[in-house]
């Protein structure tokens, strides 16, 4: 639950190439914005200096109205859903979520009503004690989401989260996402999509990118109706 704000900020990677020109972004707590753009345009450079991933050559990143840009990923109350869901093979759905939460000493109850919150959103409750290996796709990313949501991050990061999935299951999880973006309406989220129906059915506000630079900022409606 925090703004996010990034001011001239800069990407170059050590091979001297300069992805990120100058970006400027004022994100709003509760937005739910997407960058789109075409492959290579630097989306994912900008989430994971979001995210702290990846180091920011130079500008400023504020979440929360703190300065961030120095701070360490763990440190910035963020929590980032990546393209593959690179979950615990050998922990149940359970286990996947609690990890992050056991890791940071979080009591056993405490755990437990936040796992049993995330799942019931999530509609996973039935899947709780099962394996990854015995879920399809679209629940595997859903468990993915699942231990995000239970960090209850200032910021969630989406990083492509769809665009493993089958077409019918992309569908129904585009659908998951929007109702989370309902049932949690103060959070921030910061989504990355090549997909325009993505950026359009989710995006308040959709960032186009290309080559490192802000195009266009606006509305669905905004970027996507006839001029
Ligand atoms: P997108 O997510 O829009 O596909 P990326 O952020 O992955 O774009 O990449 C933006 C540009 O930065 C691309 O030209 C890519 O080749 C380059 N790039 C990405 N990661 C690295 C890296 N670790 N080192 C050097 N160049 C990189
Ligand atoms: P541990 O494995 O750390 O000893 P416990 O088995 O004592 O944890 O479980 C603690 C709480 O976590 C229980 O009250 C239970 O509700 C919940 N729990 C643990 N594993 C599961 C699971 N696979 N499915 C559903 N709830 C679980």
């Amino acid at each position: 639950m925090a703004n996010v704000k990034l001011t001239n900020v800069k990407k170059v990677y050590s091979n001297n190439v300069e992805v990120m020109r100058d970006i400027n972004l004022d994100i709003q707590q509760g937005e739910f914005i997407v960058f789109v753009g075409p492959s290579g345009c630097g989306k994912s450079t900008l989430l994971r200096m979001i995210s702290g991933l990846e180091e920011i050559s130079d500008g400023t990143l504020e979440i929360d109205n703190q300065d961030v840009t120095h701070v360490p990923p763990s440190l910035r109350g963020v929590a980032m859903v990546f393209q593959s869901y690179a979950l615990y093979p050998h922990m149940t759905v359970y286990d996947n979520m609690a990890f992050s939460l056991q890791i940071a000493k979080m009591n056993k109850q405490e755990i437990d009503a936040q796992v049993r919150r995330a799942a019931e959103m999530l509609q996973l409750t039935p899947y709780l004690d099962r394996l990854p290996k015995a879920l399809s796709g679209g629940q595997r990313q859903r468990v993915a989401i699942g231990r995000a949501i239970v960090r209850r991050p200032k910021v969630f990061l989406f990083d492509e989260p769809l665009s493993n999935l089958d077409a019918a299951l992309r569908v129904a999880t585009r659908m998951e996402i929007a109702n989370l973006k309902e049932s949690m309406p103060d959070s921030t989220m910061i989504y990355v999509t090549h997909d325009q129906i993505e950026a359009m059915t989710l995006a308040d506000r959709i960032v186009l990118l290309s080559a490192g630079n802000i195009e266009q900022v606006g509305s669905p409606l905004e970027l996507y109706s006839n001029p």
